[in-house]
């Protein structure tokens, strides 16, 4: 789970590009070339909810017409699963909040070239 500064908020990140999760498998500011690890998940999306924009959510937004909120009072049933961010960013983000949608199912070990 990624903390409440994440750019979708507290919820388990995942991309499709392993560029992007190179990218957090150690700080920007001291990259190396020590062996690196990866998970390839397996992740249940469901019903999803497109976000161009940031947006730091708690859970998944609400899908009801107009509402879109992720602090409203309409049932977990009116919520999306999931948010894919798809903005003007170079790669697309998948983010679950219920880690019980995620099964890592290899962990890949790799280094830079
Ligand atoms: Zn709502």
């Amino acid at each position: 789970m990624a903390g409440e500064k994440g750019m979708f908020g507290q919820g388990v990140y995942l991309a499709e590009s392993s560029t992007k999760a190179d990218q957090y498998t150690d700080d920007k500011s001291a990259r190396s070339r020590k062996e690196k690890g990866m998970f390839l998940v397996r992740s249940c999306l469901g019903k999803i909810h497109l976000a161009k924009t940031a947006n730091k959510l708690q859970r998944p937004p609400c899908f009801q017409s107009g509402c879109e909120s992720d602090a409203c009072e309409h049932s977990e049933r009116q919520r999306c699963d999931s948010v894919v961010g798809d903005g003007s960013w170079i790669f697309r983000e998948f983010v679950t909040y219920n880690h019980h949608q995620n099964y890592p199912e290899y962990l890949i070990t790799y280094k830079r070239v």
